[in-house]
């Protein structure tokens, strides 16, 4: 019956009004490489500029008729979930990838846009850190990793232990993303542990430039190129270096 249907990505994210980041973004980078992108809205955001007005939840109910809907038509091996806002998004979104064993499951922890907004209600965390232990790659921003971890990340070796630590909370490969870390370097370094070996990916760093949503782009570029079939080393490389030369292009 599975292979009747159509194959695609499936993104479970909120709406940003501007456009930038959340689904908007994310569909856009999966087109950009390729792949057909489905979307469930969590959550809508009124935003600009000058920071987030207002952010109002989809129903329960809503998200679950999407994934529902989609499922019917389209066979989903791989989910990446973003912005998930509170507690009750999160258990709904978490129950649906247990039930599903075939899903790979791409999660970006949005609890701290880059710009510095808080998208992720404060009782939310626990939810957040149980659902590492389905995810089969996590990526957080810097602030993120120290939430999730639980320390403070000033060095290197910061950065390495909060990889073991929330590879220990269960993902299979952990991506620290570079752009909050040592601003004062030329450099902006991704780091990944699978478990064995910490990679590193670097590029140099862009200033004076617009970064919103460039960690939406991240993952959904980490997304498409497992999809594609591209090993997991091999996504996270061509996902930095997307997320490079996007920014080089102003997006
Ligand atoms: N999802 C939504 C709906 C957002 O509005 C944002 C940022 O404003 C994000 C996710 C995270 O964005 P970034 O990629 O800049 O961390």
């Amino acid at each position: 019956m599975n292979n009747l249907k159509k194959s695609a990505i499936m993104i479970i994210a909120g709406s940003d009004s501007i456009g930038g980041a959340g689904v908007q973004r994310d569909i856009r980078t999966c087109h950009q490489i390729g792949v057909t992108a489905t979307n469930i809205i969590t959550c809508v955001t009124a935003q600009n500029g000058f920071g987030v007005q207002r952010i109002e939840d989809v129903s329960l109910e809503t998200i679950l008729q999407q994934i529902e809907s989609i499922q019917a038509e389209y066979d989903i091996t791989y989910v990446k979930t973003g912005m998930l806002h509170k507690k009750e998004i999160i258990s709904t979104i978490h129950d649906f990838i247990k039930h599903n064993h075939r899903i790979k499951l791409i999660l970006d922890p949005v609890i701290i846009a880059t710009s510095g907004g808080k998208l992720l209600q404060d009782d939310a965390i626990y939810q957040m850190k149980s659902m590492l232990a389905s995810a089969f790659v996590v990526t957080p921003n810097l602030p993120e990793a120290e939430i999730l971890s639980d320390i403070k990340i000033t060095t290197q070796v910061d950065l390495i232990q909060a990889c073991n630590i929330i590879y220990q909370l269960g993902a299979k490969n952990v991506v620290i993303k570079g752009g909050h870390f040592d601003l004062g370097s030329n450099i902006v370094t991704n780091i990944l542990f699978d478990g064995h070996s910490h990679y590193e990916f670097s590029s140099p760093r862009i200033v004076g430039q617009e970064f919103h949503g460039s960690g939406c782009m991240f993952a959904s570029a980490v997304t498409s190129y497992l999809f594609l079939k591209h090993d997991t080393v091999t996504s996270i490389k061509l996902a930095s270096d997307f997320v490079y030369q996007s920014l080089c292009n102003y997006f």
